[in-house]
Protein backbone atom coordinates (compact mmCIF):
# COMPACT_ATOMS: atom_id res chain seq x y z
CA UNK A 1 0.00 0.00 0.00
CA UNK A 2 1.24 3.77 -0.55
CA UNK A 3 -0.59 7.02 -0.12
CA UNK A 4 -2.24 9.19 -2.78
CA UNK A 5 -0.60 12.39 -2.36
CA UNK A 6 -3.12 14.39 -2.60
CA UNK A 7 -6.06 13.08 -0.57
CA UNK A 8 -3.70 11.06 1.67
CA UNK A 9 -6.25 7.63 1.26
CA UNK A 10 -4.04 4.19 0.85
CA UNK A 11 -3.91 3.19 -2.81
CA UNK A 12 -2.30 -0.09 -4.10
CA UNK A 13 0.13 0.08 -6.55
CA UNK A 14 -0.18 -2.87 -8.30
CA UNK A 15 -4.10 -2.19 -8.62
CA UNK A 16 -4.53 1.45 -9.30
CA UNK A 17 -4.86 2.79 -13.00
CA UNK A 18 -3.84 6.34 -12.20
CA UNK A 19 -0.85 6.65 -11.42
CA UNK A 20 1.91 9.02 -13.21
CA UNK A 21 5.96 9.33 -13.67
CA UNK A 22 6.70 12.63 -12.06
CA UNK A 23 10.96 12.84 -13.22
CA UNK A 24 11.58 9.12 -12.50
CA UNK A 25 9.06 8.81 -8.45
CA UNK A 26 5.83 7.46 -9.72
CA UNK A 27 2.93 8.02 -7.66
CA UNK A 28 -0.43 6.66 -7.62
CA UNK A 29 -3.79 8.01 -7.04
CA UNK A 30 -7.26 6.61 -5.57
CA UNK A 31 -8.98 8.88 -8.91
CA UNK A 32 -8.43 10.86 -11.81
CA UNK A 33 -9.29 13.79 -9.57
CA UNK A 34 -6.30 13.48 -7.51
CA UNK A 35 -3.85 12.61 -10.31
CA UNK A 36 -5.34 15.63 -12.22
CA UNK A 37 -4.78 17.85 -9.39
CA UNK A 38 -1.40 17.12 -8.67
CA UNK A 39 -0.09 17.33 -12.17
CA UNK A 40 -2.35 20.26 -12.93
CA UNK A 41 -3.85 21.65 -9.62
CA UNK A 42 -2.95 25.33 -8.69
CA UNK A 43 0.25 25.31 -6.97
CA UNK A 44 1.83 27.87 -4.47
CA UNK A 45 5.50 28.42 -5.24
CA UNK A 46 7.77 29.47 -1.99
CA UNK A 47 10.72 31.30 -2.33
CA UNK A 48 13.57 32.10 -0.03
CA UNK A 49 17.33 32.17 -0.40
CA UNK A 50 18.09 29.85 2.02
CA UNK A 51 16.57 26.34 2.94
CA UNK A 52 17.54 24.06 5.98
CA UNK A 53 16.03 20.85 4.83
CA UNK A 54 18.50 18.74 6.22
CA UNK A 55 22.24 18.99 8.54
CA UNK A 56 23.63 17.48 5.35
CA UNK A 57 22.32 19.62 2.83
CA UNK A 58 24.21 22.65 4.00
CA UNK A 59 21.93 25.84 1.81
CA UNK A 60 20.65 27.41 5.21
CA UNK A 61 22.72 30.07 7.26
CA UNK A 62 20.21 30.28 10.64
CA UNK A 63 16.83 31.09 11.50
CA UNK A 64 15.50 31.61 8.25
CA UNK A 65 16.59 28.66 6.35
CA UNK A 66 15.42 26.21 8.88
CA UNK A 67 11.88 28.14 9.49
CA UNK A 68 11.75 27.56 5.37
CA UNK A 69 12.54 23.70 5.83
CA UNK A 70 10.10 23.61 8.65
CA UNK A 71 7.31 25.60 6.07
CA UNK A 72 7.86 22.64 3.40
CA UNK A 73 7.61 19.67 5.87
CA UNK A 74 4.51 20.72 7.37
CA UNK A 75 3.26 21.42 4.15
CA UNK A 76 3.95 18.19 3.40
CA UNK A 77 2.21 16.97 6.47
CA UNK A 78 -0.72 19.10 5.43
CA UNK A 79 -0.36 18.12 1.93
CA UNK A 80 -0.29 21.63 0.90
CA UNK A 81 0.11 22.08 -2.86
CA UNK A 82 3.35 24.01 -2.31
CA UNK A 83 6.76 23.92 -4.45
CA UNK A 84 9.62 25.69 -3.21
CA UNK A 85 12.33 27.36 -5.06
CA UNK A 86 15.59 28.17 -3.95
CA UNK A 87 19.66 28.46 -4.76
CA UNK A 88 21.66 24.89 -4.91
CA UNK A 89 24.61 27.08 -3.04
CA UNK A 90 27.12 24.22 -3.94
CA UNK A 91 29.73 25.42 -1.67
CA UNK A 92 27.37 25.92 1.47
CA UNK A 93 27.19 28.50 4.08
CA UNK A 94 30.46 27.93 6.18
CA UNK A 95 31.71 24.90 7.28
CA UNK A 96 33.61 26.62 10.86
CA UNK A 97 36.77 25.71 13.23
CA UNK A 98 37.83 27.71 16.08
CA UNK A 99 41.22 28.27 17.36
CA UNK A 100 42.25 27.66 20.70
CA UNK A 101 42.23 31.29 21.23
CA UNK A 102 38.54 31.52 20.17
CA UNK A 103 39.29 32.56 16.30
CA UNK A 104 37.15 31.25 13.61
CA UNK A 105 38.31 29.47 10.53
CA UNK A 106 36.11 29.48 7.61
CA UNK A 107 35.90 26.87 5.22
CA UNK A 108 34.06 25.79 1.91
CA UNK A 109 31.06 23.41 3.01
CA UNK A 110 30.75 21.43 -0.47
CA UNK A 111 28.38 19.18 -1.17
CA UNK A 112 27.14 16.87 -3.96
CA UNK A 113 23.65 17.46 -5.25
CA UNK A 114 23.81 14.18 -7.08
CA UNK A 115 23.64 12.27 -3.94
CA UNK A 116 20.56 13.58 -3.10
CA UNK A 117 18.15 14.95 -5.93
CA UNK A 118 17.93 14.70 -9.87
CA UNK A 119 19.01 17.15 -12.22
CA UNK A 120 16.41 17.84 -14.32
CA UNK A 121 16.21 18.43 -17.65
CA UNK A 122 14.80 21.48 -17.58
CA UNK A 123 16.95 24.88 -18.05
CA UNK A 124 16.09 28.59 -18.57
CA UNK A 125 18.48 31.32 -19.29
CA UNK A 126 18.41 35.34 -17.70
CA UNK A 127 20.39 37.90 -18.81
CA UNK A 128 22.78 39.17 -16.19
CA UNK A 129 25.34 42.17 -17.41
CA UNK A 130 24.40 41.51 -21.11
CA UNK A 131 25.32 37.96 -20.96
CA UNK A 132 23.14 35.08 -21.36
CA UNK A 133 23.31 33.07 -18.43
CA UNK A 134 22.04 29.05 -18.47
CA UNK A 135 20.63 27.62 -14.77
CA UNK A 136 19.92 24.40 -14.48
CA UNK A 137 17.65 22.95 -12.03
CA UNK A 138 17.91 20.06 -8.81
CA UNK A 139 14.83 18.04 -8.01
CA UNK A 140 14.61 17.35 -4.44
CA UNK A 141 11.31 15.43 -2.67
CA UNK A 142 9.98 16.20 0.55
CA UNK A 143 7.95 13.15 1.53
CA UNK A 144 5.79 13.03 4.36
CA UNK A 145 4.71 10.12 6.05
CA UNK A 146 0.94 11.18 5.31
CA UNK A 147 1.72 10.95 1.81
CA UNK A 148 1.76 14.75 0.89
CA UNK A 149 5.23 15.38 -0.94
CA UNK A 150 6.45 19.05 -1.87
CA UNK A 151 8.84 19.17 -4.81
CA UNK A 152 12.18 21.17 -3.81
CA UNK A 153 13.65 22.97 -6.77
CA UNK A 154 17.48 23.87 -6.59
CA UNK A 155 18.82 26.42 -9.20
CA UNK A 156 22.38 25.90 -10.51
CA UNK A 157 24.54 27.99 -12.55
CA UNK A 158 27.65 25.40 -12.47
CA UNK A 159 26.68 24.46 -15.96
CA UNK A 160 29.31 23.84 -18.70
CA UNK A 161 28.17 26.79 -21.36
CA UNK A 162 28.82 29.30 -18.46
CA UNK A 163 32.04 31.05 -17.97
CA UNK A 164 34.21 29.82 -15.23
CA UNK A 165 32.67 32.88 -13.24
CA UNK A 166 29.46 32.72 -14.04
CA UNK A 167 29.28 29.48 -12.56
CA UNK A 168 30.03 30.56 -9.59
CA UNK A 169 27.48 32.39 -8.62
CA UNK A 170 25.26 29.68 -6.93
CA UNK A 171 28.41 28.88 -5.09
CA UNK A 172 28.39 30.33 -1.45
CA UNK A 173 24.99 31.25 0.26
CA UNK A 174 25.42 34.89 1.39
CA UNK A 175 29.18 34.81 -0.06
CA UNK A 176 30.79 37.58 -2.11
CA UNK A 177 29.82 41.35 -2.82
CA UNK A 178 26.65 43.29 -3.43
CA UNK A 179 27.64 42.45 -7.14
CA UNK A 180 27.65 38.73 -6.42
CA UNK A 181 24.67 39.16 -4.62
CA UNK A 182 22.50 40.65 -6.88
CA UNK A 183 23.24 38.49 -9.69
CA UNK A 184 22.65 35.65 -6.98
CA UNK A 185 19.08 37.35 -6.73
CA UNK A 186 18.33 37.87 -10.35
CA UNK A 187 18.93 34.10 -10.92
CA UNK A 188 16.24 33.09 -7.49
CA UNK A 189 13.56 35.78 -8.29
CA UNK A 190 13.69 35.65 -12.23
CA UNK A 191 15.74 32.67 -12.86
CA UNK A 192 13.01 31.12 -10.38
CA UNK A 193 9.42 32.29 -12.12
CA UNK A 194 11.13 30.75 -15.38
CA UNK A 195 11.89 27.72 -14.24
CA UNK A 196 8.67 26.53 -12.70
CA UNK A 197 7.14 27.55 -16.14
CA UNK A 198 9.34 25.60 -18.01
CA UNK A 199 8.64 22.80 -16.14
CA UNK A 200 4.59 23.38 -16.68
CA UNK A 201 3.69 24.79 -12.84
CA UNK A 202 0.58 25.93 -12.71
CA UNK A 203 1.61 28.55 -10.15
CA UNK A 204 -1.41 30.83 -8.27
CA UNK A 205 0.58 32.40 -5.55
CA UNK A 206 4.47 33.56 -5.02
CA UNK A 207 5.37 33.58 -1.66
CA UNK A 208 8.52 35.77 -1.08
CA UNK A 209 10.19 34.47 2.63
CA UNK A 210 12.20 37.63 2.88
CA UNK A 211 13.07 40.02 -0.14
CA UNK A 212 15.83 38.06 -1.36
CA UNK A 213 13.38 36.73 -3.76
CA UNK A 214 11.52 39.96 -4.44
CA UNK A 215 12.84 40.87 -8.43
CA UNK A 216 10.55 37.93 -9.33
CA UNK A 217 7.63 40.82 -9.40
CA UNK A 218 9.23 42.38 -11.69
CA UNK A 219 9.28 38.94 -14.28
CA UNK A 220 5.69 38.65 -12.90
CA UNK A 221 4.83 42.54 -14.69
CA UNK A 222 6.30 41.99 -17.52
CA UNK A 223 4.27 38.59 -18.01
CA UNK A 224 1.60 40.56 -17.04
CA UNK A 225 1.41 43.56 -19.39
CA UNK A 226 2.86 45.80 -16.50
CA UNK A 227 -0.15 45.07 -14.25
CA UNK A 228 -0.03 46.08 -11.33
CA UNK A 229 -2.88 44.92 -9.31
CA UNK A 230 -2.58 41.40 -11.28
CA UNK A 231 0.83 41.03 -9.90
CA UNK A 232 0.03 42.32 -6.35
CA UNK A 233 -2.63 39.58 -6.26
CA UNK A 234 0.13 36.97 -7.16
CA UNK A 235 2.22 37.53 -4.44
CA UNK A 236 2.78 37.17 -0.61
CA UNK A 237 5.34 38.74 0.93
CA UNK A 238 6.53 37.68 4.59
CA UNK A 239 9.04 39.83 6.02
CA UNK A 240 11.71 39.00 8.50
CA UNK A 241 13.90 42.39 9.03
CA UNK A 242 12.61 44.58 11.80
CA UNK A 243 15.37 47.22 11.36
CA UNK A 244 15.70 49.66 7.97
CA UNK A 245 19.46 48.75 8.30
CA UNK A 246 19.20 45.49 7.94
CA UNK A 247 17.34 45.49 4.46
CA UNK A 248 18.52 44.07 1.06
CA UNK A 249 19.67 47.36 -1.09
CA UNK A 250 21.47 47.53 -4.17
CA UNK A 251 22.95 51.15 -5.68
CA UNK A 252 21.57 51.67 -9.16
CA UNK A 253 24.46 51.91 -11.26
CA UNK A 254 24.90 47.82 -10.34
CA UNK A 255 21.55 47.26 -10.71
CA UNK A 256 21.36 48.80 -14.13
CA UNK A 257 24.67 47.14 -15.26
CA UNK A 258 23.50 43.54 -14.45
CA UNK A 259 19.50 43.74 -14.47
CA UNK A 260 20.01 43.88 -17.90
CA UNK A 261 16.11 42.57 -18.87
CA UNK A 262 14.93 45.70 -19.90
CA UNK A 263 13.14 46.42 -16.83
CA UNK A 264 12.68 50.55 -16.95
CA UNK A 265 14.17 52.22 -14.13
CA UNK A 266 11.36 54.58 -13.42
CA UNK A 267 9.48 51.19 -12.78
CA UNK A 268 12.31 49.68 -10.55
CA UNK A 269 12.36 53.65 -8.93
CA UNK A 270 8.74 53.95 -8.49
CA UNK A 271 8.40 50.66 -6.56
CA UNK A 272 11.67 49.82 -5.33
CA UNK A 273 12.73 53.33 -4.06
CA UNK A 274 14.19 56.90 -5.27
CA UNK A 275 18.11 56.10 -3.97
CA UNK A 276 18.87 52.79 -3.84
CA UNK A 277 16.55 49.18 -5.06
CA UNK A 278 15.16 47.92 -1.32
CA UNK A 279 13.92 44.81 -1.70
CA UNK A 280 12.00 45.04 0.91
CA UNK A 281 10.35 48.11 -0.70
CA UNK A 282 9.81 46.53 -3.97
CA UNK A 283 8.55 43.13 -2.25
CA UNK A 284 5.90 45.19 -0.16
CA UNK A 285 4.76 47.53 -3.03
CA UNK A 286 3.73 44.30 -5.36
CA UNK A 287 2.18 41.78 -3.05
CA UNK A 288 -1.17 42.02 -1.45
CA UNK A 289 -0.89 39.95 1.57
CA UNK A 290 2.31 41.06 3.80
CA UNK A 291 2.93 39.42 7.26
CA UNK A 292 5.64 40.10 9.89
CA UNK A 293 6.34 36.83 11.91
CA UNK A 294 5.15 37.71 15.32
CA UNK A 295 2.68 40.15 16.86
CA UNK A 296 5.71 42.70 17.78
CA UNK A 297 7.33 42.44 14.48
CA UNK A 298 4.12 43.27 12.97
CA UNK A 299 4.00 46.92 14.72
CA UNK A 300 7.60 47.48 14.25
CA UNK A 301 6.96 46.81 10.45
CA UNK A 302 3.83 49.13 10.47
CA UNK A 303 6.08 51.70 11.89
CA UNK A 304 8.59 51.09 9.60
CA UNK A 305 6.57 51.36 6.73
CA UNK A 306 3.10 53.63 6.97
CA UNK A 307 0.47 52.90 4.89
CA UNK A 308 1.05 49.45 3.88
CA UNK A 309 -1.32 46.85 5.59
CA UNK A 310 0.73 44.83 7.44
CA UNK A 311 -0.52 41.85 9.35
CA UNK A 312 0.56 39.16 11.11
CA UNK A 313 1.14 34.77 11.53
CA UNK A 314 3.97 34.01 14.32
CA UNK A 315 6.70 31.51 13.42
CA UNK A 316 6.87 28.12 14.52
CA UNK A 317 9.11 24.96 14.32
CA UNK A 318 8.18 21.65 12.40
CA UNK A 319 7.36 19.40 15.94
CA UNK A 320 8.17 16.15 14.40
CA UNK A 321 11.87 17.14 13.09
CA UNK A 322 12.56 18.98 16.62
CA UNK A 323 11.63 16.66 18.91
CA UNK A 324 13.96 14.29 20.79
CA UNK A 325 13.34 10.72 20.48
CA UNK A 326 12.56 10.20 24.02
CA UNK A 327 9.96 12.67 24.16
CA UNK A 328 8.76 11.27 20.85
CA UNK A 329 8.25 8.26 22.67
CA UNK A 330 6.23 9.76 25.34
CA UNK A 331 4.23 11.79 23.16
CA UNK A 332 3.63 8.37 21.10
CA UNK A 333 2.88 6.95 24.23
CA UNK A 334 -0.14 9.20 25.76
CA UNK A 335 -0.68 11.99 23.15
CA UNK A 336 -1.26 9.57 19.86
CA UNK A 337 -1.95 11.75 16.24
CA UNK A 338 0.31 14.94 18.33
CA UNK A 339 3.08 15.04 14.80
CA UNK A 340 0.37 16.16 12.82
CA UNK A 341 -1.93 17.90 15.53
CA UNK A 342 0.61 19.45 17.32
CA UNK A 343 -2.09 20.84 19.32
CA UNK A 344 -2.87 18.19 21.12
CA UNK A 345 0.21 18.75 23.11
CA UNK A 346 -2.04 21.04 25.01
CA UNK A 347 -2.75 17.87 27.16
CA UNK A 348 0.52 17.14 27.86
CA UNK A 349 -0.89 16.78 31.65
CA UNK A 350 -1.71 13.12 31.28
CA UNK A 351 2.22 12.29 31.14
CA UNK A 352 3.56 11.35 34.47
CA UNK A 353 6.01 13.81 35.75
CA UNK A 354 8.43 10.87 36.53
CA UNK A 355 8.52 9.61 33.07
CA UNK A 356 8.61 13.26 31.28
CA UNK A 357 12.17 13.81 34.12
CA UNK A 358 13.56 10.40 32.65
CA UNK A 359 12.76 11.13 28.98
CA UNK A 360 15.07 14.91 29.89
CA UNK A 361 17.74 12.83 31.49
CA UNK A 362 18.32 10.71 28.60
CA UNK A 363 18.16 14.10 26.05
CA UNK A 364 20.53 15.43 28.72
CA UNK A 365 22.65 12.09 28.52
CA UNK A 366 23.29 12.46 25.16
CA UNK A 367 24.34 15.96 25.05
CA UNK A 368 26.86 15.79 28.08
CA UNK A 369 28.17 12.41 26.10
CA UNK A 370 28.29 14.49 22.74
CA UNK A 371 30.30 17.47 24.50
CA UNK A 372 32.32 15.74 26.12
CA UNK A 373 33.35 13.59 23.66
CA UNK A 374 33.95 16.84 21.22
CA UNK A 375 35.87 19.50 23.77
CA UNK A 376 38.17 18.49 26.93
CA UNK A 377 35.54 20.18 29.43
CA UNK A 378 33.96 17.13 31.50
CA UNK A 379 30.68 18.19 31.93
CA UNK A 380 28.49 16.37 33.92
CA UNK A 381 24.15 15.53 33.52
CA UNK A 382 23.55 16.53 37.42
CA UNK A 383 24.80 20.04 36.80
CA UNK A 384 22.33 23.07 35.70
CA UNK A 385 22.79 23.36 32.10
CA UNK A 386 22.17 26.55 29.95
CA UNK A 387 22.38 26.59 26.27
CA UNK A 388 22.63 29.35 23.50
CA UNK A 389 22.93 28.98 20.16
CA UNK A 390 22.64 30.97 16.93
CA UNK A 391 24.44 33.35 14.48
CA UNK A 392 27.43 35.10 16.31
CA UNK A 393 26.65 38.48 15.31
CA UNK A 394 26.17 41.50 17.89
CA UNK A 395 22.43 41.67 18.56
CA UNK A 396 22.31 38.53 19.89
CA UNK A 397 24.48 39.95 22.49
CA UNK A 398 25.66 36.02 23.36
CA UNK A 399 28.14 37.65 26.13
CA UNK A 400 25.18 39.42 27.76
CA UNK A 401 25.37 36.52 30.45
CA UNK A 402 29.19 37.37 31.23
CA UNK A 403 28.57 41.63 31.86
CA UNK A 404 29.03 40.93 35.74
CA UNK A 405 31.70 37.94 36.32
CA UNK A 406 31.20 38.43 39.89
CA UNK A 407 27.54 38.15 39.73
CA UNK A 408 28.00 34.70 38.01
CA UNK A 409 29.94 33.65 40.59
CA UNK A 410 28.20 34.14 43.08
CA UNK A 411 24.95 32.32 41.28
CA UNK A 412 27.24 29.53 40.88
CA UNK A 413 28.36 29.16 44.39
CA UNK A 414 24.26 29.29 45.01
CA UNK A 415 24.10 25.96 42.61
CA UNK A 416 26.44 24.99 39.99
CA UNK A 417 25.83 25.86 36.49
CA UNK A 418 27.64 25.04 33.51
CA UNK A 419 27.38 26.72 29.51
CA UNK A 420 26.80 25.44 26.30
CA UNK A 421 27.62 27.84 23.42
CA UNK A 422 27.47 27.10 19.53
CA UNK A 423 27.02 29.86 16.37
CA UNK A 424 28.93 31.02 13.42
CA UNK A 425 30.04 34.31 12.58
CA UNK A 426 29.15 35.32 9.12
CA UNK A 427 32.98 36.25 7.46
CA UNK A 428 32.84 39.88 6.99
CA UNK A 429 30.98 39.68 10.21
CA UNK A 430 33.91 41.39 12.47
CA UNK A 431 31.47 42.10 15.19
CA UNK A 432 30.01 38.65 15.18
CA UNK A 433 33.91 37.00 15.25
CA UNK A 434 35.07 39.14 18.07
CA UNK A 435 32.10 37.77 20.59
CA UNK A 436 33.10 34.01 19.51
CA UNK A 437 37.06 35.85 20.77
CA UNK A 438 35.35 37.06 24.07
CA UNK A 439 33.59 34.08 25.01
CA UNK A 440 37.05 31.89 24.61
CA UNK A 441 38.51 34.24 27.27
CA UNK A 442 35.54 34.55 29.63
CA UNK A 443 35.89 30.59 29.77
CA UNK A 444 39.30 30.93 30.39
CA UNK A 445 38.44 33.62 33.10
CA UNK A 446 36.50 30.84 34.62
CA UNK A 447 37.75 28.39 33.91
CA UNK A 448 38.04 26.60 37.85
CA UNK A 449 34.60 27.51 38.34
CA UNK A 450 32.12 27.32 35.40
CA UNK A 451 32.19 25.35 33.06
CA UNK A 452 32.18 26.46 29.55
CA UNK A 453 32.31 25.19 25.55
CA UNK A 454 31.50 26.81 22.24
CA UNK A 455 30.89 23.74 20.21
CA UNK A 456 32.15 24.11 16.66
CA UNK A 457 29.98 24.22 13.30
CA UNK A 458 26.65 25.27 14.61
CA UNK A 459 23.95 23.19 12.46
CA UNK A 460 20.55 21.85 12.77
CA UNK A 461 21.94 18.66 13.93
CA UNK A 462 23.76 20.27 16.79
CA UNK A 463 20.68 22.60 16.94
CA UNK A 464 18.25 19.83 17.54
CA UNK A 465 21.09 18.00 20.57
CA UNK A 466 21.09 21.74 22.51
CA UNK A 467 18.00 22.68 22.11
CA UNK A 468 16.64 18.71 23.91
CA UNK A 469 19.36 18.56 26.15
CA UNK A 470 19.84 21.60 27.81
CA UNK A 471 17.80 22.75 30.92
CA UNK A 472 17.76 26.09 29.91
CA UNK A 473 17.39 28.02 26.90
CA UNK A 474 19.00 31.64 27.03
CA UNK A 475 18.47 34.37 24.71
CA UNK A 476 19.73 37.47 25.15
CA UNK A 477 19.03 40.02 21.80
CA UNK A 478 19.01 43.54 21.81
CA UNK A 479 15.40 44.66 21.18
CA UNK A 480 13.52 45.19 18.32
CA UNK A 481 15.89 43.33 16.58
CA UNK A 482 14.62 39.43 17.33
CA UNK A 483 11.90 39.72 14.60
CA UNK A 484 10.38 36.42 16.00
CA UNK A 485 13.41 33.61 16.95
CA UNK A 486 12.63 30.01 16.84
CA UNK A 487 14.78 28.03 18.97
CA UNK A 488 13.32 28.56 21.81
CA UNK A 489 10.39 27.33 20.40
CA UNK A 490 12.48 24.13 19.61
CA UNK A 491 13.62 23.93 23.51
CA UNK A 492 9.94 24.27 24.55
CA UNK A 493 8.26 21.36 22.53
CA UNK A 494 11.51 18.93 24.61
CA UNK A 495 10.35 20.69 27.95
CA UNK A 496 13.70 22.78 28.20
CA UNK A 497 12.87 26.00 29.80
CA UNK A 498 13.40 29.81 28.26
CA UNK A 499 14.85 32.76 29.94
CA UNK A 500 14.44 35.36 27.16
CA UNK A 501 14.27 38.69 26.77
CA UNK A 502 11.23 39.93 25.85
CA UNK A 503 11.09 40.33 21.93
CA UNK A 504 10.57 38.29 19.00
CA UNK A 505 7.82 34.94 20.26
CA UNK A 506 8.95 35.54 23.79
CA UNK A 507 6.07 38.13 23.73
CA UNK A 508 3.37 36.20 23.02
CA UNK A 509 5.02 32.60 24.73
CA UNK A 510 6.41 34.18 27.94
CA UNK A 511 4.11 33.71 31.17
CA UNK A 512 6.41 34.32 33.96
CA UNK A 513 7.14 31.84 36.10
CA UNK A 514 4.97 29.30 34.31
CA UNK A 515 6.07 29.09 30.74
CA UNK A 516 9.79 30.51 31.70
CA UNK A 517 11.21 33.20 32.65
CA UNK A 518 11.52 36.87 31.10
CA UNK A 519 14.81 39.31 31.15
CA UNK A 520 14.28 43.01 31.39
CA UNK A 521 10.97 44.85 30.95
CA UNK A 522 8.43 44.37 28.08
CA UNK A 523 9.20 46.92 25.37
CA UNK A 524 6.09 49.02 25.63
CA UNK A 525 7.46 50.03 29.73
CA UNK A 526 8.41 54.09 29.00
CA UNK A 527 11.68 53.99 30.74
CA UNK A 528 14.70 55.04 28.96
CA UNK A 529 17.08 52.55 27.11
CA UNK A 530 19.70 53.12 30.09
CA UNK A 531 17.26 51.77 32.21
CA UNK A 532 16.08 49.04 30.03
CA UNK A 533 19.74 47.64 29.75
CA UNK A 534 20.20 47.69 33.70
CA UNK A 535 16.58 46.01 34.14
CA UNK A 536 17.91 42.68 32.00
CA UNK A 537 21.11 42.04 33.58
CA UNK A 538 19.51 42.85 36.91
CA UNK A 539 16.73 40.11 35.82
CA UNK A 540 19.68 37.94 34.34
CA UNK A 541 21.45 37.60 37.44
CA UNK A 542 18.87 38.11 40.10
CA UNK A 543 16.32 35.15 38.14
CA UNK A 544 19.40 32.95 37.73
CA UNK A 545 20.19 33.53 41.40
CA UNK A 546 17.04 33.75 43.58
CA UNK A 547 14.68 31.74 41.08
CA UNK A 548 16.36 29.03 38.79
CA UNK A 549 18.91 28.04 40.57
CA UNK A 550 16.87 27.19 43.26
CA UNK A 551 13.42 25.46 41.95
CA UNK A 552 16.10 23.45 39.66
CA UNK A 553 18.18 22.27 42.60
CA UNK A 554 15.67 21.93 45.43
CA UNK A 555 11.90 22.06 43.68
CA UNK A 556 11.97 19.28 41.32
CA UNK A 557 8.31 18.97 40.74
CA UNK A 558 8.10 22.83 40.23
CA UNK A 559 10.44 22.30 37.73
CA UNK A 560 8.79 19.47 35.70
CA UNK A 561 5.77 21.40 35.76
CA UNK A 562 6.90 24.52 34.02
CA UNK A 563 8.77 21.54 31.44
CA UNK A 564 5.34 20.37 31.33
CA UNK A 565 4.05 24.33 30.31
CA UNK A 566 6.51 24.70 27.87
CA UNK A 567 4.96 21.82 26.15
CA UNK A 568 1.33 22.27 27.11
CA UNK A 569 1.32 25.55 26.39
CA UNK A 570 4.37 26.35 24.33
CA UNK A 571 4.43 24.25 21.97
CA UNK A 572 0.83 22.75 21.61
CA UNK A 573 1.28 26.72 19.23
CA UNK A 574 4.00 27.65 18.35
CA UNK A 575 4.69 24.94 15.45
CA UNK A 576 4.58 25.32 11.37
CA UNK A 577 1.44 23.34 11.33
CA UNK A 578 -0.76 25.76 12.97
CA UNK A 579 1.62 28.70 10.84
CA UNK A 580 0.57 27.16 7.38
CA UNK A 581 -2.77 26.44 8.48
CA UNK A 582 -2.74 29.89 8.75
CA UNK A 583 -1.22 30.86 5.61
CA UNK A 584 -2.98 28.33 4.07
CA UNK A 585 -6.28 30.44 5.10
CA UNK A 586 -5.22 33.75 4.93
CA UNK A 587 -2.54 34.15 2.58
CA UNK A 588 -2.57 31.71 -0.23
CA UNK A 589 -6.60 31.27 -0.60
C1 LIG B 1 16.66 27.03 14.82
C2 LIG B 1 17.99 27.40 14.31
C3 LIG B 1 18.39 28.74 14.30
C4 LIG B 1 17.50 29.86 14.81
O1 LIG B 1 17.91 30.22 16.09
P1 LIG B 1 17.39 31.60 16.76
O2 LIG B 1 17.78 31.47 18.18
O3 LIG B 1 15.92 31.61 16.56
O4 LIG B 1 18.09 32.67 16.06
C5 LIG B 1 19.64 29.05 13.82
N1 LIG B 1 20.47 28.09 13.37
C6 LIG B 1 20.13 26.79 13.38
C7 LIG B 1 21.09 25.78 12.86
C8 LIG B 1 18.88 26.39 13.85
O5 LIG B 1 18.54 25.11 13.84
Amino acid sequence: MVRDPICGMPVDSEKTEFKVNFWGVTYYFCSEYCMHRFLKGPKIAYFSMEIGIKSEIPTYSGGLGVLAGDTIRSAADLKLPLIAVTLVSRKGYLRQKITEHGEQLEYPEEWEPSRFMKLLPATVTVKVGGREIKIGVWLYEQQSPTGGVVPLLFLDTDLEENSPEDRGITDFLYGGDERYRLKQEIVLGIGGVRILEALNFNVRKYHMNEGHSGLLTLELLKRNEMNVEKVKNLCVFTTHTPVEAAFDKFPYDIVQELLGEGFPIEVLKKYGGQDKLNMTLLALNLSKYINGVTKIHMKYSRKLFPGYHIRTITNGIHPYTWTCQYFKELFHKYIQGWANEPELLVRVDVIPNEEAWEAHVKAKNDLIDFVNKRTNVKMDVETLTLGFARRATSYKRATLIFSDSEKLREANRKGRIQLIFAGKAHPRDKAGKEIIKEIYSYKAQLENEIRIVYLENYNMEIAAKLTSGVDVWLNTPLPPFEASGTSGMKAAINGVINFSVLDGWWMEGCIEGVTGWAIGPPPHESIGEDEKRKREIEDLYGKLHYIIIPKFYKNRDYWINMMKNSIGKIAYYFNTHRMMRRYATEAYL
